[in-house]
């Protein structure tokens, strides 16, 4: 069955198209630009059941129209993962909000027009951004859960980095629904939304852990260039390991309790004791070039407002990665990749 994922040169998009391949659907994929699509192919070494198309603008209009031209209703299952994730952005609405919001859109209404009657099952990549509401996030007894919505404004996200990206992910997940729900009469597709914290893990190709990574693993990896002296105390989230958000993205679309479900993706908090703690520990090497352990970790302090995601464990029906493991993963990898030990 060709499952459709947009995105595919992302962190979290490989790891999908491998899990795909791996239990034998067929994928057709979408880049940016055929120079991209060349290097997936390459490093999925050519899989005959890869197909990649470019789309160059998601948030055009019709921008998605031309792949279910050709492929028609061949297609049942969408995972749209393409999204911009970074804090570069200098024009908000335009590099961040409209992309989102107008790229989710656009693959809504190409299943309208081509695959209304064939589409069966939709899941969009959404964020923890688009639940936690960062007025509450120091409120060490506030609980959000599957349910909570970030209230952040159209407004507000044009202020800065930070929210551009939080508004991004807010009314893109909106638009979503609420296509959904103008729309069920007319679509049979049903929709989920999967919801991940912080993600870290390796990245599925080795030379993908070289230079400036994605910007998540980038926290990692920045961690480890920050020196023994870097004040860590604002690094503190919830995180989730991306093995963990690739499997749970195939489970959204073959179980049916999650249809109608946000999936809340966290496997715990974290603070920067915790990466300094099992860092010096499981790589003895790096001690006195990274943080030095001084204080308590997340899970001992539990200074901040927590993620209730029980409901999303229960649907999901399989453990989390944890930290200790998570990390080292990812740590291995980037001393490989970039020469070290
Ligand atoms: P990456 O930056 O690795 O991947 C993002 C993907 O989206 C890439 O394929 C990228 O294409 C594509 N993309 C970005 N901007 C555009 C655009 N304007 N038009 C078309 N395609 C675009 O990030 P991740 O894999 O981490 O993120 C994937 C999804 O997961 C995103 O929706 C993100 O918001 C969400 N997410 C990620 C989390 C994380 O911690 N990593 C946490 C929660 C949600 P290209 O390679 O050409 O730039």
């Amino acid at each position: 069955m060709p499952v459709l994922v947009t995105g595919c040169t992302g962190f979290i998009a490989q790891y999908i198209v491998r899990d795909l391949l791996e239990q034998n659907y067929e994928v057709i994929g979408t880049v940016r630009s055929k120079e991209k699509g060349d290097t997936i192919e390459r490093l999925f070494n050519n899989d005959p059941s890869l197909t990649l198309e470019v789309v160059e603008d998601i948030a055009a209009p019709d921008a998605f129209d031309n792949v279910f031209e050709k492929y028609g209703s061949k297609i049942k299952v969408i995972l749209h993962t393409a999204s911009p994730f970074h804090f570069n952005a200098t024009d908000y609405e335009n590099e961040m909000l409209k992309p989102a919001l107008h790229g989710t859109r656009s693959v809504l209404e190409s299943i309208k027009k081509y695959g209304s009657k064939t589409v069966e099952r939709v899941v969009v990549t959404s964020s923890i951004a688009a639940i936690k509401d960062m007025e509450k996030v120091a409120n060490a007894d506030f609980v959000y859960t599957e349910e909570s919505w970030n209230p952040i404004t159209w407004e507000e996200s044009k202020l800065n980095s930070q929210n551009a990206y939080r508004g991004s992910k807010k009314f893109a997940e909106k638009a979503a629904w609420d296509f959904w729900e103008e729309n069920k009469n007319i679509v049979k597709f049903e929709l989920t939304t999967v919801n991940p914290s912080m993600i870290f893990g390796p990245q599925l190709f080795d030379e993908n852990a070289k230079g400036v990574l994605n910007t998540s693993a980038e926290v990692i990896n920045s961690f480890l260039k920050s020196g023994p002296d870097a004040d860590i105390s604002a690094l503190k989230n919830d995180f989730v390991d991306v093995r963990d958000v690739s499997k749970a993205h195939l489970l959204a679309f073959q179980k049916t309790d999650t249809v109608g479900k946000r999936l809340g993706l966290s496997s715990g908090q974290f603070n920067g004791q915790d990466l300094a703690r099992i860092l010096n520990e499981r790589f003895p090497q790096l001690q006195g070039t990274i943080p030095q352990v001084s204080g308590d970790g997340a899970n001992k302090t539990e200074p901040y407002a927590k993620f209730d995601n029980s409901n999303t464990k229960e649907i999901l029906g399989f453990p989390f990665r944890g930290l200790e493991e998570t990390l080292s993963d990812t740590v291995a990898q980037i001393l490989k990749a970039q020469g070290g030990v």
